[in-house]
Parts: structure tokens; sequence; C-alpha cells
């Protein structure tokens, strides 16, 4: 039977892949590599690379190139049959990986190749990638006894199940509730562009007048501009309480058991390896030494930021006193007051300054910038099968005009599709037992405002631009490494907190004047951001970025308590993190737990701190660009050469001194943050 997920082309058919093809095509490949994997550690009496790794590698990627489409779909274009599917194939997946990195045999058949005299005459990735394989069968417990060994595949099956039971109950709870109005008089205050969507969204449900969504768009359109304060708690309500046992839907998807169960479940596996607590079995594969650093790296933020964030609230408290008598600014105050406040402090209007960014304009400007950096030409391949009309499809050619690769980008939100900002991998880099070279590929995903029927949409520059950018470093660090390895290619085997220091460096130039030359041009005058708004824009630029880096403190020390303390309830720790550190007021009601989908359907748990741990590095190596010219040509190529070309190979700590000069300092984040002079 013709099955697209066995025919592994340069790239996937997505529009051909339907859900029957995915149990056949799946089980069919875990079947050939066992059998393979059975004739290896047979027929060999003296591992070698090419005996060895190199066969488990191309098995490896045969299951990943069925496996990637499969869950991409799954997240971005779900349905019943779909979910379904994957739900059969999810736990065969676990199973295949616990059992190969459980198996005694093939480890030690990995062990002698480390052993061998050959060893010393591989390359360094190909060292590395032996080096992290002997690691991870640690990790998935290949020295436990058979019983332990059941015990242990039996939890990580469970814990890959909730974890997706967690992430598909958002889903259906965000799809669940709509904000429904039929009274125009009720909506003053929302743009006319948002309320031209949500008559849209009304129509397409043969509904009279005007449906908001808990997409992250509409919502967030209705917390920044709806003047009417009991629909601004209406719909605040419904969007923090989702999958739980609070708000319109209390019950439904609850993710409160689910979240325990994932905790309870870290906690045993990682105790099971001997592990103290799932925090630290976590750190093991990252840059962070032990749990004190993490947290003491978190705390020392905590104390720079709190009491300028203090001042930020009490500003705008002050401010929606002023102008509406507001007596208690509550949760679904913020949004609104702070963008009556930026307008009035620095006369800049989120609403007037999208319509300089057109998508089409950001993304050539985008590309400019990264062809000034590192001489990368980026193409859209036009006619390419994709899973979506809006997908579109880019190669990557280098300075010498090499081809390097491939992404898809899929920028809107729409019903059916996960939430967030994310960047996936297709196909890694790395040679085809034909000896072909393999381009690697990447998706790039957003969820920005969709624009309207045969329009163009239009970004706002604080979220929607830096995320574009953040997320294209992402798929860069994929794309342009020369590391022909899949365990250490790209974004694989880089240490986990140092993972967001390519995404996080590309923002820095989103601020850049040089850079507003490229990425801006007014809808109508065509004129690129004028130097005064450009200036209002920079002085706003740090506006509540106190309260905004409280709250990421915030999420990651929730996150690093839960894995740290073992038994620990999600909601008196999130509590108890809330007294300590937050300066909004959060209701009793709301339950943001429930949707943080980084930690409990992601790769963040006692992760989540990378953002901030990885934001040193990035804001340091910005600087060396701001110090040598924001588009020095060496300074690009060097970081090309040292960091983006380097994938998993050598330490990120190693990297960034061979592209810095030194170690990292944190003085440049603080500046960045406009908290340098309070430390
Ligand atoms: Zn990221």
């Amino acid at each position: 039977m013709h099955n697209p997920l066995l025919e592994q082309g340069a790239l996937p058919t997505f529009s051909t892949i339907q859900p029957k093809n995915i149990e056949p095509a799946i089980k069919q490949i875990i079947a050939e590599n066992k059998a393979e994997l059975a004739k290896l550690l047979v027929a060999n009496q003296h591992y070698t690379w090419e005996n060895l790794l190199a066969p488990l590698d191309e098995m490896g990627d045969k299951l990943m190139k069925a496996w990637s489409p499969v869950s991409h779909l799954h997240a971005v274009m779900q349905n019943e049959e779909l979910r379904a599917a994957y739900n059969v194939c999810q736990p065969l997946m676990t199973e295949y990986h616990t059992d190969m990195l459980q198996n005694e045999t093939l480890y030690q058949a990995i062990q002698s190749v480390a052993n061998s005299p050959e060893y010393h005459q591989l390359t360094d990735a190909q060292r590395k990638v032996i080096e992290n394989d002997l690691r991870d069968f640690k990790l998935a417990g290949v020295h436990l006894t058979p019983a332990e060994k059941i015990k242990f595949a039996e939890y990580q099956k469970q814990l890959n199940k909730l974890m997706t039971q967690f992430s598909d109950n958002l889903l259906d709870a965000t799809q669940a509730w709509v904000l429904h109005i039929t009274d125009a008089a009720l909506l003053k205050g929302l743009p006319d562009e948002n309320m031209r969507m949500a008559k849209q969204n009304a129509e397409q449900r043969k509904q009279e007048g005007w449906v908001f969504t808990l997409e992250f768009p509409s919502y967030s359109a209705v917390m920044k501009y709806l003047k009417n304060r009991d629909l601004r708690r209406t719909m605040y309500e419904a969007y923090v309480t989702r999958a739980s046992d609070q708000g319109p839907n209390a019950g439904q998807w609850d993710n409160t058991k689910i979240m325990q169960d994932i905790l309870t479940i870290r906690h045993a596996m990682a105790e099971l390896l001997g592990f103290q607590n799932y925090a630290e079995y976590s750190l093991f594969t990252k840059m962070a030494e032990k749990p004190d650093v993490v947290l003491d790296f978190l705390y020392d933020l905590v104390e720079k930021s709190k009491a300028m964030a203090l001042k930020e609230v009490e500003e705008l408290t002050e401010f929606a006193k002023k102008l509406d008598s507001i007596a208690q600014l509550e949760a679904w105050d913020y949004a609104y007051y702070t963008e009556k406040l930026r307008l009035e402090k620095f006369d800049i209007s989120e609403e007037e300054l999208r319509q300089y960014f057109s998508m089409e304009k950001v993304l050539a400007g985008m590309f400019s910038v990264v062809n000034k950096l590192y001489g990368i030409t980026i193409q859209e391949l036009k006619g390419k099968d994709t899973w979506h009309p809006q997908v579109q499809v880019f190669s990557v050619h280098d300075e010498k005009n090499n081809l390097r690769g491939y992404f898809y980008t899929d920028f809107y939100s729409r019903a059916n599709k996960r939430g967030g900002a994310w960047m996936d991998e297709i196909r890694v880099r790395r040679y085809l037992s034909d000896g072909t070279l393999q381009y690697p590929a990447a998706y790039l995903t957003c969820n920005f405002t969709r624009p309207l029927e045969g329009e163009t949409a239009y970004l706002n520059h604080d979220e929607e631009v830096l995320t574009l950018f953040h997320e294209f470093g992402h798929c860069l660090h994929h794309i342009l490494t020369q590391v022909d390895y899949p365990g250490v290619s790209g974004i694989n085997g880089v240490l986990w907190d140092a993972v967001e220091f390519p995404s996080q460096i590309m923002e820095y130039w989103c601020w850049e004047p040089e850079t507003f030359a490229l990425i801006s041009e007014h809808k109508e005058t065509k004129a690129t951001l004028p130097k005064a708004l450009y200036e209002k824009m920079l002085h706003a630029k740090n506006f509540q970025s106190a309260m905004h880096m409280l709250r990421q403190l915030e999420f990651s020390l929730f996150d690093f308590q839960l894995h740290l303390e073992k038994n620990a309830s999600v909601e008196k720790t999130l509590n108890e993190i809330r007294k300590e550190v937050a300066v909004v007021k959060t209701p009793v009601f709301n339950r943001f737990a429930h949707s943080f989908t980084h930690i409990f359907s992601g790769s963040y748990a006692a992760g989540y701190y990378s953002y901030k741990w990885a934001e040193v590095l990035a804001s340091d190596a910005f600087a060396k660009f701001e110090e040598d010219g924001i588009f020095n040509k060496e300074t690009g190529r060097a970081y090309l050469k040292n960091i983006l070309e380097q994938g998993g190979v050598y330490p990120p700590m190693q990297l960034f001194i061979a592209f810095r000069g030194r170690r990292p300092s944190i003085d440049a984040l603080l500046r960045h943050s406009g908290l340098a002079f309070s430390s």
C-alpha cells in the first residue's frame, strides 16, 4: 500500500498524509529497526562507528522522519482521527525508545567502541555522540535490575501519555468557550481590525454580532482594548481557568490530577535512577551544575528587579485611579491600563505601530538582517506541498551559494492548532547511506493574529515581531549546522539551558534603527518607521520591564520548586512562589499552572529558568555586536562559525568563550532590561 510516511524524500508530502497511514508506517519502521538491531548485535564482534553507530543513526533517522510530520500535524491540524492515531502510536514510540536505551547488549557494544583504540581517531562530533549515547542509556535505566527496568519503562509510557493528555485538554478547553456579543455598544475601545475579525468569527459560526475566542490574539485584544470591565473579567476568567476545576467549564478537561501525576512520576523516575529529585535529574543535561546554582541565579534577579517592579505597579494603579476611578486594580485591568498608560506616557500606540509591520515586509527585512550577518540567502519555494494554504516554504543558501536547508512557516492562529510559538525539526543534517547529504529542515510555528480574508497581516512589534525573530533564531541554529551526526547536529544535543541562546539573541536586532529601516513600511504611505516614532519606541522599550522580568522569574521558580521538592502540591507551591515574588495580585480562581504547557507537556520541566539563563549568554553576545557594529560582517561570521554551526558538539560555555573571548557577564542583560542602575 502506498504510504507517504514510508516514502522519505528530501521533504515530507504533508497533504497526502492520512490518519490511516500513521499506525502501519510507525509499526513497520519499528519492526524493521528491531530486526536490524538484532542483526547488528549478533553478527559483529568488534564494534566500530561504521558497523554500529552509523546504522543506529540510519534507523533513528528513518523513524524520526516518519514521526516528525505526525506529531507536527497533531499539533497544528488536529482532528479526532489524527488524535486517535497519534494516541495509538505514541506509546509504541516510547516503548521503542526505552527498549533501545535499556538494552544492555547494545550499551556494552557502544561502550566497547568508546574503549577501542579507534575511538581516538573519530571526530569530536562522533565522540560526543557516543558520550551522549552512553549518558542517555544511563538516564533511561540501563543499569537497573530487570524489575526496575520494567517499572521505569512503565513510568515513561504513563508520563508521555499524561503529557499529551495535558495539552489535548488545553486545546479542547480553549476551543470550547467563546464570548458572543450582539450589542456593539459593549465593544467600545476595540480597534477596527479586531472588530472585523470578531465579526468574521461570528459569520463563520453563522451567528449575529461578534465572537471572541480564547485563541491568544483574540483574547489579548479584548484584554488590552475593551473598555467594558465586566466583559474583560469574563474573558480573563475563561482564559486563566482553561482545563481546570474553575471557571465557565469547571471540571471538564481538568488538568489538576494530571499535573500531580506527572510530578509524582517524574520524581519516581529520578529516584529510581539514584537522583534526589527530578530537578537534579533535569540538571544532569544542563549547564547549571546543581539546584542551588539555579535558585541563586533566579533569586538574585528577583532582588534586582523587585523594587522597580513595585514602582511600576504603583504607577499603573495611580493611573487607573486617576483615569477611571479604579479603586483596586484587578488582574483583568493590567493589560488595559498598561496600553492606555503607554499611550499617555510615550505617546505611542500599538495599533499605530502595527501599521508599519506587514508580515511580508518584516519577513523580507529579517532575511536581509541575516544576509548581512551570515551571508545567507533565503528564498521562498513556491508550489511545495504543505498542510495548510497559509504555510510557506523557504530554502537557505550560504555565501558560497551552497544549499544549507529548509524551513516551513505557519504563522497564524486558527482552530485546531495548539497555542504558542515554537520551532521543531523535520529533517536533520546527515549523510544518507547512499552518500548523499540530507539537508536540515525545520518548522517555524506561531499563533499571530490571522489576516482577514484576502488581506495582509500586520504584526505588533512588541510581541509578534520579536517572536518571529526568536523562532527564526532557533531555525537558523538547526539549519546552519555543519555537523553531520544527528545526535549533535543543529539543535540536537545542545545543553537545554543553552538552547534559547541563538533564539533570544535574534530579538535584540529587532530594536536597532538599521533593522527598522529593513522591516518597517507604513501601510499607506510606504514610509519606513519615522525617527521620532522610533525614538518613542526606544523610550518605551523598557516600560514595565521589571514586572515582565518578575513574571518570568515567578514561572521559573514555580517550575523549579515543583520539581525540586517531592510531593509538592501545584497550588500550594504556586501560591508560595507568588507570595514571595509576584507584585501583581492574582485572583483565587486563577489556574495558570493548568495551561503551563512548557513544563507539563513540553521539554522545560525544571528547565523554564533556561530562558533567563540563556538570556545572559544572548545579551552578552549581542553586546559584542553593539561594540563592533550590529551588522559587522566579521562578528557575524564569527558568531555563525562558533555558535550556529556547532550544534551540540562542544559545551556551550566553550563556544561562548570562543566567540566572546571571555566568560559571560550578567551586566548586558541588566542593561538591556533597564535594570542596570539598581544592581
Ligand atoms: Zn525559544
